[in-house]
């Protein structure tokens, strides 16, 4: 083969877009808001360009303002302290800080535990760093997606090198629990394993509340915790990103990253630290006002007669197609826009065991709310 099988051509995300734009369907495909994020926040960045800040190359671990922006909201929002020098590193995104962990702690053959279903480019990034995906499963059960914790314990070996963690989960909107978190966290004590924990949807928590696995006893040495201004602040295309942890991982995080991207993004560096400073009213609204979006959607997707996994947190539904008379969600997806005008995802693409996944379909609703009760609309006349 040409490729490996690992980067699998193009991702789903991107079939699924060029989908949308030929068909002119609704995109709940692909996540990324339609309505970009605070006047105040894009006027920082027009201001960090025209004073030349940032133009070019910002320095490696990314911009003083923004490390200390970080710092300062790990501390407020978590109580969790780092230093800015040593314990920040800025990435090109989330996907950049994967990627760079990965190919900074992974070698030949190690182990890497991740969720299943897991966004995909986690089994890219463990595939091009040389290591072994084992992917534990979370199941549906009463409305929402679980943790198997003795799967989890089951699932290490002495070849285990890192778990790689999301919570809130994508895409099954799953927000892991205080008490599924210290399990987690006791066992890397006891096996003595880092985790990378992506936490890219901490601010979209819509039941219970977001946990830093940092938090727990014993982790706060072996945990590298990674998110991104993406999601929270609305500005997908920024990439700006960032990584928090002990010296030794986030030196050797970045010393991947320097070869990788080196920097990227030095204007909305100034930008994003100045949105980590929002008042709460802003984490509230945005809150707010996506759980509104949740509601909307998946009160739609429910008179249309899916299953729906109403999520605690991220900015997606997962649905269960077989109530429609449905096994197969890829045939579903790529015939959907044909058939009512919408643009989704199959979860089979989140899984090395496809078969779990096959009849799950996910949606995005980081829409604008008129679009979203359109979708509903055409999801409703579905046949
Ligand atoms: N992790 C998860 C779980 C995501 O869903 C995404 C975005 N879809 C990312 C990482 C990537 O974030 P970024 O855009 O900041 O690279
Ligand atoms: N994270 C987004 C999602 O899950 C997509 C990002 C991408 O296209 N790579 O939809």
């Amino acid at each position: 083969a040409m490729t490996k099988e690992w980067l699998g051509g193009t991702t789903i995300f991107a079939e699924m877009s060029a989908l949308a734009l030929r068909t002119g369907a609704i995109n709940l495909g692909q996540g990324f808001p339609d309505t970009d994020g605070p006047e105040s926040v894009r006027e920082a960045a027009v201001r960090a360009l025209r004073d030349g800040l940032g133009n070019q190359y910002p320095p490696g671990p990314g911009v003083p303002e923004l490390r200390s922006a970080v710092v300062d909201h790990q501390l407020r929002r978590y109580g969790l302290t780092y230093d800015p020098d040593t314990e920040v590193l800025v990435t090109a995104g989330a996907t950049e800080a994967i990627a760079a962990a990965l190919l900074a702690l992974v070698g030949q053959g190690d182990e890497v535990i991740a969720l299943e279903p897991y966004y995909d480019s986690y089994a890219a990034c463990i595939g091009m760093a040389g290591g072994v995906r084992v992917p534990v499963t979370l199941r549906p059960r009463d409305g929402a997606y679980h943790l198997d914790l003795d799967e989890l314990r089951d699932a290490v070996t002495d070849r285990t090198r890192l778990i790689l963690l999301n919570t809130p989960h994508n895409p099954t909107g799953t927000v892991l629990s205080r008490g599924e978190l210290a399990a987690i966290a006791e066992l890397a004590v006891e096996r003595d394993l880092l985790v990378v924990t992506d936490e890219v949807y901490e601010h979209l928590v819509f039941e219970g509340e977001h946990l830093p696995l940092a938090a727990f006893p014993g982790m706060r040495e072996r945990t590298l915790t990674i998110s991104s201004g993406g999601k929270t602040f609305a500005f997908t295309g920024w990439k700006v990103g960032w990584i928090t942890g002990v010296p030794a991982l986030v030196t050797a995080v970045r010393s991947a990253k320097q070869f990788l991207t080196y920097v990227a993004s030095g204007p909305f560096q100034y930008a994003i630290a100045e949105a980590l400073r929002l008042p709460d009213s802003y984490f509230d609204t945005l809150r707010a006002g996506l759980r509104a979006k949740r509601d909307i959607l998946a009160d739609g997707l429910a008179a249309a007669g899916f299953d729906v996994y109403r999520p605690a947190g991220t900015y997606f539904i997962t649905t269960d197609i077989r109530p429609l008379g449905e096994t197969d969600g890829f045939a579903f997806c790529r015939a959907l826009p044909e058939r009512c005008g919408v643009v989704a995802v199959p979860n089979a693409v989140f899984y090395d065991h496809q078969k779990e996944g096959a009849p799950f379909v996910r949606f995005a609703f980081c829409k604008r709310d008129e679009v979203l009760r359109e979708a509903a609309e055409r999801l409703r006349n579905l046949r």
